[in-house]
């Protein structure tokens, strides 16, 4: 197998710069971007699975620096229940609440964690609200390299559980993601107290060869039977959605699609800074008032211009949806489809049950939502659910208590 990899240049200005820059460009501020040789057609096998059978069209690593868990090739369903309730035909869900430590940054981190590796890099950093957290220290462990992470200090009790388990040197900031200049002089500080030690991989707010490992979602869906009309993405940063971006580009370019899908920016009420400038037609995006939000992983009154391209470069929109919205889409994917998201994911469901509701997408439409995580990583908001259970005191008293209960639920259905 022959990587096609080529360079990392500004997509702006061209300049090529050395592989593990992970900043923007010296001389006009535009953004890196890996360019591949995209001729010789798409690869439909290969030995391995996962993100790693797309070895060629990612930045070169030998086989045996590989970190991996088995990540990537997550479910696409179709979601027709659900689908039905909201008046869409034909509405799909990728499921990247399976991958390794249930969310769809471990793509990312099995891909910077194997260039990590190969570039013979001792310690790793990142900054995160909890999900790219969790994955690059698992990663980490995995690699056998020390990982550093600075996280929000409100970040979910059931996320720190979950990266406390690897064990990286761990440290929760105050107001870590207030504004764009707070998480860079975080970011700057950290690296100026340990330069020697965290020589590598710093995520936040844009690491321009990692956007690559999330292409790989693009081509799964590419590779499986229905290519949405419409991709709803929920947005923090906006690496996923500006790596589908990419993916499907690439595609295009190979011969493998005839048309991309229309991107949707997905943000929750409070906290949308991009999709404001989205609609605003702005080609930068103005900092918001301090962020309110459910979607914890979603919580930024911040953004970067990249992903404006990905939506306007497809044609598609933004949209922002509120708490209640999220979480009755969170509900209702579970109940009608067994499908237990973040509650952060969920903003993709409400968007896409909003948009068909208001006429922006049309009913005989295709659409397809991004769900980024599982629901075990942040169910703070329907823990308050458990006290609601019925309950039967002893075994004899379960025929009565059963009764009630499927009574209630009959009554429920009537009105309904
Ligand atoms: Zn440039």
């Amino acid at each position: 197998m022959v990587n096609r990899f080529e360079s990392l240049v500004c997509a702006n200005c061209g300049r090529n710069y050395p592989t593990d820059t992970h900043s923007r460009c010296a001389k006009c501020n535009g953004i890196l971007s890996a360019h591949y040789r995209l001729d010789g057609g798409f690869p439909t096998g290969g030995a391995q699975r996962g993100i790693w059978q797309f070895a060629e069209f990612l930045p070169p690593v030998r086989e045996q620096n590989i970190v991996s868990l088995g990540e990537g090739w997550t479910p696409y369903v179709k979601a027709a229940n659900y689908g039905r309730k909201i008046g869409l035909g034909n509405l799909w869900c990728k499921l990247e609440g399976c991958n390794p430590t249930g969310s769809f940054k471990d793509r990312a981190a099995s891909l910077g964690l194997s260039l990590a590796r190969e570039w013979r890099k001792r310690g790793v950093f990142t900054a995160s609200s909890g999900n790219a957290a969790a994955a690059v220290s698992a990663y980490s462990a995995r690699a056998g390299i020390r990982c550093l992470v600075l996280i929000r200090d409100d970040s979910p009790a059931s996320k720190l559980s979950q990266i406390t388990m690897y064990s990286p040197v761990l440290l929760r900031v105050r107001n870590l993601f207030e504004s764009r200049s707070a998480l860079e002089a975080a970011i700057e500080q950290t690296q100026l107290a340990v330069p020697d030690w965290l020589n590598h991989f710093i995520w936040a707010p844009f690491n321009p060869l990692l956007v690559d490992a999330f292409k790989t979602i693009a081509y799964e869906i590419a590779l499986g039977r229905e290519v949405p009309d419409y991709l709803f993405v929920p947005v923090a940063g906006g690496d996923l959605l500006f790596g589908l971006y990419k993916g499907f580009q690439e595609l295009r370019e190979m011969g493998r699609l005839d048309s991309l899908p229309k991107l949707v920016a997905v943000q929750g009420e409070g906290a949308d800074p991009l999709v404001r400038a989205i609609e605003k037609g702005l080609d930068t995006v103005p900092d918001t008032e301090p962020p309110h939000t459910v979607a914890g992983a979603l919580s930024v009154n911040f953004g970067a211009e990249y992903p404006i391209v990905a939506v306007r470069g497809t044609g598609g929109f933004g949209i922002s949806v509120s708490d209640e919205e999220i979480l009755r889409g969170q509900r209702e994917i579970a109940r009608h489809e067994g499908i237990f998201c973040e509650v952060s994911s969920a903003t993709a469901l409400a968007a896409i049950s909003k948009a068909v509701k208001v006429g922006r997408i049309e009913r005989d439409a295709s659409a397809a939502a991004i769900l980024t995580g599982s629901g075990f990583k942040d169910y703070y908001p329907i823990v308050s659910e458990a006290s609601k259970i019925p309950l039967a005191e002893s075994v004899s008293s379960i025929p009565r208590v059963l009764h009630a209960i499927l009574d209630a639920r009959a009554d429920a259905a009537r009105i309904n």
